[in-house]
């Protein structure tokens, strides 16, 4: 069911914290911890305690969660020094757009020229 932790979800095994990562940044509701293979000097994965297979679905269901990784997303932004000149937060949906884990999660990207449209 949306919200419970699911046992073979990676990301509910970090937030157990039965799988270790670096975390920046920790709220009652939101982790944000460095992506193991980064695409960029600056590469952070903000995500929900609460399990949702992606960030539309937990937008529908929890409007003020979803508002709150976003507002996490700009405070690691500033945190990592990448305001000026810029930053990338994206939400892969779906396995032909590269999503590999069905929970939530927004990759804050920056630290390097980011080249648009991305690939
Ligand atoms: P996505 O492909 O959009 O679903 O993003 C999943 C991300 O999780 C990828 O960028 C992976 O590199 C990252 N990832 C996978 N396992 C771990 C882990 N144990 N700790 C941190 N990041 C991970
Ligand atoms: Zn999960």
């Amino acid at each position: 069911m949306a919200g419970e932790p699911q046992a073979d979800c990676l990301f509910c095994k970090i937030v157990a914290g039965d799988v270790p990562a670096t975390v920046v940044r920790e709220t009652d509701n939101v982790v944000a911890f460095r992506d193991i293979n980064p695409q960029a000097p600056t590469h952070v994965l903000v995500i929900p305690k609460v399990h949702y297979p992606d960030a539309a679905s937990l937008a529908l269901a929890e409007p003020a969660l979803a508002a709150e990784l976003l507002r996490e997303a700009g405070e690691i932004a500033a945190q990592e020094k990448t305001v000026e000149p810029g930053y990338r937060i994206v939400f892969n949906t779906g396995p032909g757009a590269g999503q590999t884990v069905f929970h939530a999660h927004a990759h804050l990207l920056g630290g390097r020229g980011l080249e648009w449209p991305p690939g």
